[in-house]
């Protein structure tokens, strides 16, 4: 979402690169290139103006002056106004201490509201809460049926108001389900509300009404992040006519410019709180103000990747497979463990979206997204149409062996080559590495 402002950004810094000390022309040109990348990535105006201001001051003053690094020292600055528009620390959700945790959630039509609800709701039931769903938007036809389809999928209930019962009135039903939860010792209470296109008095007081019902502990405003500019008046609008906690961010995954998404923390004073970039359910997580500063900043994102890794790795099964790799453990690193490693790092995600979480992996941004994926499956099928024999001990693999898997997996000799040769130079580097002997050349991984 925000690769042209990464980049501009660190063509900015690439300026200031090996500068000894900042002059104030240095310091003018700087602070007018920062300017022109938040404008082209959309952020708000007076964001915009409250941002440089602060970057342009702090770069005047002593802890520029007096750096080793002064380039250095301006990345550092940026990074910590970055972090601060974007609400600064980490804003985690309050439950109830008694009774249910009620969270209301408010936004347009097609922001992605139903989606985040099951979202939420799995993503609270993987930290061991019992959450309910409440369908409260009776507006849009499909809207109830949709939120029992995505709750079925991520396997929690919905409390819906009967079929056939008239209209509806989703403040009576936001009123029962908070009853139903109770009954039903469901510990969170999710209530999704009906969106409109555009805002509108009727949709606020009807979310208003709700909020005045059930009395949420949260509530929360979900914007897509793809719409612009516009998501900044929606937001107030919101904040004028409901009323809400935290922010949501729908649709991180998009290429919008995403300024807008930079700019609402700090137009409404509200921390974003969680962000929803993907199709797929598991696709939300917090929202880390200091960990996206850091991706805007190719700086990588070290934490959410070792926490997506903790999430759905085998960590047994893993550290068997490093001690293997190191000649530490029982037996050899074969085919196997290889092929089982790449189908758990697959778990995690597309290659380009794990990559982009590593520092620095800015500038092979077109390289990962021309990756093709499914070069992962060819060197999947190639070892699978290998014998169990082969597979555990690979240097058997001679050339009818060769010529048999290639055919086996549809694939040329040269790509059984490549792949048995590679496995092998990767495999002597690791157990090198692990000796302590350093790195020798680094040949390339598989694929
Ligand atoms: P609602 O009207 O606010 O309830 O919005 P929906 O949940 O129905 O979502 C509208 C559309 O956006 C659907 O097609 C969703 O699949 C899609 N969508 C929701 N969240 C995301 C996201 O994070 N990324 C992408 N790419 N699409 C999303």
């Amino acid at each position: 979402m925000f690769a042209t402002l990464s980049d501009r950004l660190s063509d900015t810094f690439k300026n200031l690169r090996g500068k000894g000390r900042l002059s104030e022309a240095d310091i003018d040109a700087t602070a007018r290139e920062i300017r022109i990348a938040l404008l082209e990535a959309d952020v708000a105006l007076p964001v915009v103006k409250q941002f440089v201001g602060a970057v342009k001051e702090r770069a005047r003053g002593e802890e520029v002056s007096k750096a080793l690094n002064p380039a250095q020292q301006i990345v550092k600055i940026v990074n910590e106004e970055l972090v601060a528009i974007l609400g600064g620390e980490t804003r985690r959700l309050r439950y109830a201490k008694n009774g249910p945790t009620v969270i209301m959630l408010a936004g347009l039509q097609g922001a992605g509201k139903t989606t985040l609800a099951a979202k939420l709701a799995l993503w609270l039931k993987d930290q061991g809460k019992t959450p309910i769903l409440v369908a409260c938007d009776l507006q849009r036809p499909n809207a109830v049926n949709q939120l029992q389809v995505n709750g079925e999928r991520v396997g929690v209930p919905v409390y819906a108001p009967e079929p056939g019962n008239g209209v509806g009135d989703p403040v009576a039903v936001a009123r029962a389900s908070i009853e139903e939860a109770k009954r039903r010792l469901h510990d969170v209470v999710i209530v999704d509300t009906a969106g409109r296109l555009g805002v509108d008095a009727e949709l606020m007081q009807q979310a208003a009404d709700i909020r005045d019902a059930v009395r949420p502990d949260e509530v929360l405003f979900v914007v897509d992040a793809m719409i612009g500019q516009d998501a900044v008046s929606t937001a107030q609008a919101f904040l004028d006519g409901v009323g809400y906690d935290g922010v949501v961010l729908t649709k991180l995954d998009g290429d919008a410019r995403g300024g807008a998404a930079l700019s609402i923390a700090s137009i409404t004073g509200k921390p974003v709180m969680f962000a929803s970039n993907g199709e797929k359910l598991t696709d939300f997580d917090l929202f880390h103000p200091d960990r996206m500063a850091s991706r805007i900043l190719d700086m990588g994102d070290m934490m959410s990747l070792i926490e997506q890794a903790e999430r759905t790795f085998d960590a047994e099964q893993a550290m068997k497979a490093a001690d293997k790799l190191a000649g530490r453990g029982d037996g050899e690193f074969t085919l196997d463990d290889f092929l089982e490693q790449m189908q758990q790092v697959r778990k995690l995600g597309s290659l380009s979206k794990i990559m982009g979480m590593l520092p620095g992996m800015g500038q092979f941004r077109e390289q990962l997204e021309n990756f093709d994926e499914r070069e992962i499956d060819r060197i999947q099928a190639i070892i699978q149409s290998m014998t169990p024999a082969e597979r555990a001990n690979p240097k058997i693999i001679d050339g009818s062996r060769r010529a048999r898997i290639a055919k086996g997996s549809g694939r040329q000799v040269s790509d059984v080559n490549q792949l048995v040769d590679r496995f092998f130079e990767a495999r002597k580097m690791m157990q090198q590495m692990a000796r302590g002997g350093g790195m020798p050349g680094m040949p390339g991984m598989p694929g």
